[in-house]
C-alpha cells in the first residue's frame, strides 16, 4: 500500500506529541507529588511503574499470579532494559571514522534486518522519519530513566539528515500473556530485548561510518514509525496490531542515515474489524477503552488530535495499574489478532483482510473457541 490506513482517517495535519502529556509521565508527576506530600520531598530511589513492578511487600502473595517469585521473575527481566536507557538510548555515539562503500540500498536493507534478527528482533521494517512522530520534549518518566542526558520539558530534534528508522518488534509469550491481569514476565522480558537489538543494532550500523541512535518508548511516538515501516496497523486499544502475533508485542528503533530502502505500509483488515468488535473495550478493567464509532476529538492532553480512532483514558489505565498492583495486558490477551502460529490462523487472518462480512462471526467464534480467556500456569 502507498499510504497507512491511518491516512483514511487524518481529519487535519498531525501534530507532535509532548511526551510530558503522556500516561506514564503523568503518573509519574502524580507519585511524585504524593510522595513528596508523605515524606517532605524526599526523592524516591525507584519510578512509579518500577515500584509497581515489584510489588507491594504488604500485598505480595494474597491473589493468585501476584506472588513473591511473580515479582521477582518480572522485575528480573527488566535488569537490561534500565541499564541500556542509562547507557545507551538516546545517544548518538561515535562513528567509525571512514564510511565504507556500501551495497544497494535493497541488498543493505535485507543485511541490516538480517543483523537485528541475529540480535533477536522477531520483524523488522523500515520507514523514513515523519518528524510529526518525533516527540516535541521529553518526558518525565523516560527522562528519569535517561541517566542524565535529559530533564522533562527538554525539547527534542532529530536532524533532518537522519532519514530513516529501523523499527524492531519483538515478541511477547503468548502463554505467559494469558495470566494478565496478573504479573506476566514476558512484558518485562520483552522491554530487556528491544533494548539489546536497538543497542547491538546501533553499534553494528556505525561500524559502517554512518550514525545510529538507538531508542525504546522514548524520543518518538513508536506505533505510527511501525506503521509506516509496514509492520501493522492501529487497534481501537491504541496498541500495534501486527500480522504475525496481533498486539503481542514491543517495540523500540534505531534513527540513522544510512542509506536504506524503505518498506511499505501493510493492511490487514484491522480497521473494518475493529469498528465490529470490542473485545478490548469490554475486558478493559478501567474502561479506558471506548466502544461504538472513533472520534477525533481528545479525552484529554494524552490523545495526540486531528484523526479519527478511539482515544484512551491514559489516566484510567494508570490508576487501574495501580490498584492492580502490577501492569495489565487484557487488552493484549483478548484481542483476536492475538493468536499463536498455525495454519488455521493463517487462514482465518486471510479471510479478515478480504472478506470483512465476516468479522462479527469471527469475533464471536473467538468467544466460543475459548480464546483470550485469563489462564495463570504456576513457573
Ligand atoms: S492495559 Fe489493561 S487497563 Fe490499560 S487499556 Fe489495556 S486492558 Fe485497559
Ligand atoms: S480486541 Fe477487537 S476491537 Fe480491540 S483492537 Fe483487537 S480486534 Fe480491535
Amino acid at each position: 500500500m502507498k499510504n497507512p490506513t491511518y491516512h483514511n482517517f487524518a481529519t487535519g495535519p498531525f501534530q507532535r506529541f509532548d511526551d510530558r502529556n503522556s500516561g506514564f509521565s503523568r503518573f509519574h508527576r502524580e507519585q511524585l507529588a504524593k510522595i513528596k506530600n508523605l515524606e517532605d520531598g524526599q526523592k524516591p530511589s525507584s519510578s512509579s511503574t518500577a515500584r509497581l513492578q515489584k510489588g507491594d511487600p504488604a500485598k505480595i502473595g494474597k491473589r493468585t499470579g501476584f506472588g513473591k517469585k511473580d515479582y521477582a521473575l518480572s522485575w528480573g527481566g527488566r535488569t537490561i532494559d534500565y541499564l541500556i536507557r542509562g547507557n545507551l538510548y538516546s545517544r548518538s555515539a561515535d562513528v567509525a571514522p571512514t564510511k565504507v562503500d556500501l551495497p544497494d540500498r535493497s541488498i543493505l536493507s535485507r543485511q541490516i534486518k538480517n543483523a537485528a534478527r541475529w540480535y533477536g528482533a522477531d520483524l523488522v521494517g523500515i520507514c523514513e522519519v515523519n518528524q510529526a512522530w518525533i516527540y516535541s520534549h521529553w518526558g518525565d518518566y523516560n527522562a528519569f530513566y535517561s541517566g542524565g542526558i535529559a530533564q522533562a520539558g527538554d525539547p527534542i530534534e532529530i536532524p533532518p539528515w537522519i532519514k530513516y528508522a529501523v523499527v524492531i518488534i519483538v515478541e511477547m509469550d503468548y502463554e505467559d500473556i494469558k495470566r494478565s491481569p496478573a504479573i506476566d514476565a514476558s512484558t518485562s522480558i520483552g522491554y530487556a530485548k528491544m533494548a539489546f537489538v536497538a543497542a547491538s543494532l546501533a553499534t553494528y550500523i556505525r561500524q559502517f561510518g554512518y550514525h545510529a541512535m538507538p531508542s525504546g518508548n522514548d524520543y518518538a511516538a513508536d506505533i505510527p514509525l511501525a506503521i509506516d515501516a509496514g509492520l501493522g496497523e492501529l487497534g481501537r486499544h491504541g496498541l500495534l496490531i501486527t500480522d504475525e502475533y496481533g498486539p503481542r508485542v514491543r517495540i523500540s528503533k534505531v534513527f540513522t542515515d544510512l542509506p536504506l530502502a524503505t518498506d511499505t505500509p501493510i493492511d490487514l483488515g484491522v480497521q473494518p474489524f475493529c469498528e465490529r468488535c470490542e473485545l478490548c473495550a469490554s475486558n478493559c478493567p478501567s474502561r479506558a477503552i471506548m466502544k461504538g464509532e472513533r472520534t477525533d476529538t481528545a479525552w484529554d492532553e494524552s490523545n495526540n488530535i486531528n484523526v479519527l480512532k478511539w482515544p484512551i483514558k491514559a489516566m484510567k489505565c494508570m490508576h487501574w495499574w495501580e490498584k492492580n498492583g502490577s501492569h495489565c495486558s487484557n487488552c493484549i490477551r483478548v484481542c483476536p489478532f492475538n493468536k499463536p502460529t498455525g495454519m488455521l490462523h493463517k487462514i482465518t487472518k486471510q479471510v479478515v483482510k478480504t472478506t470483512p462480512i465476516f468479522d462479527k462471526l469471527l469475533v464471536k467464534a473467538d468467544g466460543i473457541l475459548g480464546y483470550g480467556k485469563q489462564v495463570i500456569i504456576g513457573k
